[in-house]
Formats: C-alpha cells, sequence, structure tokens
C-alpha cells in the first residue's frame, strides 16, 4: 500500500473565510485546534490535549473544506483518508494501512519542517462501525483497533503533534470506543446551511462569475432550502455551463432558474424550508 502522498495531502489553501456559512461549526473547530497552537501552555496546565474531532453531518456541507482550514489555521500539514480505503478482505491490511497513515502524517510533517499535522478521515462510519456486528470479521475490528491504538499512543510531548479530524453523517453507528474521552471527543455540528449561509457561500461561488443585473443572490438563496453548500457550488457552475451555450456573456436568473431545476432533478432533495 502505498501512500500517496501528494493525492493526500492536496490543495490545503482553504481558509474559514472560504467556508460559507457554518459560523457555529467554523467557531467549534477553531476553538478545538487552538491547542495546536498552545500546546506548552495546555501541557503546563496539566490540560489533557485532543486528538480527534468529530465533524457530524450530511454530505457536501464542508467538513472536508472545514478540516483544510483547520489545518491552514494550524500551520500543519493536511492528510486525507477515507473510511472505504480500510476495508480489506484480508486479515491485517486494514490495520498495515492505519500505521501507513500516521507514520505518512509524521514523515509528511518533517519533509515540509511543520511540528503539527491534521489527519482527515472521511467516511469515518465505515472504518468505525460498531465492532462485532460484522460476525467473524476480525479484519474489520482489528482495523478499527489499530485507529484506536494510535490515537492512544499520540501524545503533547511527540514531535509532531497529530490531530485526527474524522467526518461522518452516521454518529449513531460509531463504535463507543471511539467517542470515549481521549478519542473522538469533540463534536462538531455541521448542518445543511440556513438562508444566511446560503447567501455566502451563492456569493463565494459567484465571486468571478459575470452576473447579469437581473440576478438576486437573495432571492436564490431563499428559494434553495435544502441545498447543501456543494448543491449551491454545482448549481452557480451549472447556471454558468448554460449561459456559456447560449453564447451569453453574463449569466441571467432564467441560467440560475434552469440550473436549480437540474440540480433538484439530479439529487431528490429534502425541500422543507429550515428558515
Ligand atoms: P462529504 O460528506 O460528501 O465528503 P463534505 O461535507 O466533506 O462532503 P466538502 O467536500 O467540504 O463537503 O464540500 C464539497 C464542495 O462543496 C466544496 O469543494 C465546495 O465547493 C462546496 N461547499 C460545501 N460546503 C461549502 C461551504 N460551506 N462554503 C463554500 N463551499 C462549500
Amino acid at each position: 500500500f502505498a501512500v500517496n502522498k501528494k493525492k493526500r495531502s492536496a490543495s490545503t489553501l482553504i481558509q474559514f473565510d472560504d467556508i460559507g456559512g457554518q459560523e457555529v461549526a467554523k467557531q467549534e473547530l477553531r476553538e478545538a485546534v487552538e491547542f495546536i497552537k498552545d500546546s506548552s501552555r495546555l501541557s503546563h496546565l496539566g490540560i489533557r490535549p485532543i486528538k480527534g474531532v468529530l465533524l457530524n453531518g450530511p454530505p457536501g456541507t464542508g467538513k472536508t473544506l472545514l478540516a483544510k482550514a483547520a489545518a491552514q489555521f494550524t500551520d500543519s500539514v493536511f492528510l486525507s483518508a477515507s473510511g472505504s480505503e480500510f476495508v480489506e478482505m484480508y486479515v491485517g491490511v486494514g490495520a498495515q494501512r492505519v500505521r501507513e497513515l500516521f507514520q505518512s502524517a509524521k514523515s509528511l510533517a518533517k519533509q515540509q519542517r511543520k511540528d503539527s499535522a491534521i489527519l482527515f478521515i472521511d467516511e469515518l462510519d465505515i472504518l468505525g462501525g460498531k465492532r462485532g456486528q460484522n460476525a467473524g470479521n476480525a479484519e474489520y475490528d482489528q482495523t478499527l483497533n489499530e485507529l484506536l491504538v494510535q490515537m492512544d499512543g499520540l501524545s503533547f510531548d511527540d514531535s509532531i503533534k497529530i490531530l485526527i479530524i474524522g467526518a461522518t453523517n452516521r454518529i449513531d453507528i460509531l463504535d463507543s470506543a471511539l467517542l470515549r474521552p481521549g478519542r473522538f471527543d469533540r463534536h462538531v455540528k455541521v448542518e445543511l446551511p440556513d438562508k444566511k449561509g446560503r447567501l455566502h457561500i451563492l456569493r463565494l461561488h459567484t465571486k468571478n462569475k459575470p452576473l447579469a443585473s437581473d440576478v438576486s443572490l437573495e432571492t436564490l438563496a431563499r428559494n434553495t432550502f435544502g441545498f447543501s453548500g456543494a448543491h449551491l457550488e454545482s448549481l452557480t457552475n451549472e447556471a454558468a455551463i448554460l449561459a456559456l451555450r447560449e453564447e451569453k456573456v453574463t449569466i441571467t436568473s432564467e441560467h440560475f432558474q434552469s440550473a436549480i431545476d437540474k440540480v433538484i432533478m439530479g439529487e431528490k432533495l429534502d425541500r422543507r424550508p429550515n428558515t
């Protein structure tokens, strides 16, 4: 298993300001990662380090962006993996991958002369579902055990501090051992954006797009109940493609309306108002 460091550490240049809405999540995550910056003071007070933060929320709401912004904020290297990469048929392979991932975090940090690393594990529920449920699946249990062992081994005194950020939308199926103090004991909820959040996200994603004067982002934000950040990004892109097809130089309100329909048809969105 060759860890693709290039891919795993790609594009970390995301800042909290590049993330629309999610004000509570941004604030909570910022607080949780502060310790990386100030570890000697916390260590002096005998406060144990935070090892794991769990981002919990629906797909496309910006969990990966938040983890990347946390890495930028703390001047850490960023590595990412998905829970599904650890699911293997042969006993011991998944556990080996977990060890390699932690090792890669350390070597990448050394290489880049940083003293901290943020390791992002998307779809944590695939790797960290309740043990013993897949009867006799020793491989599965070993992989999760290895993650627990690696997390338990992290300390303030390590020359390179590692924080694990896990993402899931199924916190209910996570093994309780993962949620114990000293593991993923900080939980940050990442919700679908409300109207204000949607407006913020639309502004970010239309920053470099020529909008016709009939486009009201306020109206678009109102008309996109149930859209995630990823849907809104897709909406702005689709609208631009429609304008291109019609050989227009600006994106009109009509393009946006057609793009909304397209996104809604593409996904069976739950469009119950949340604000
Ligand atoms: P998944 O659970 O499916 O992995 P996620 O919650 O990690 O999704 P991201 O990968 O962070 O979601 O978001 C996907 C894309 O959607 C981003 O690259 C970005 O273009 C857009 N996006 C999502 N949320 C936001 C947001 N809050 N602000 C700006 N863009 C966003």
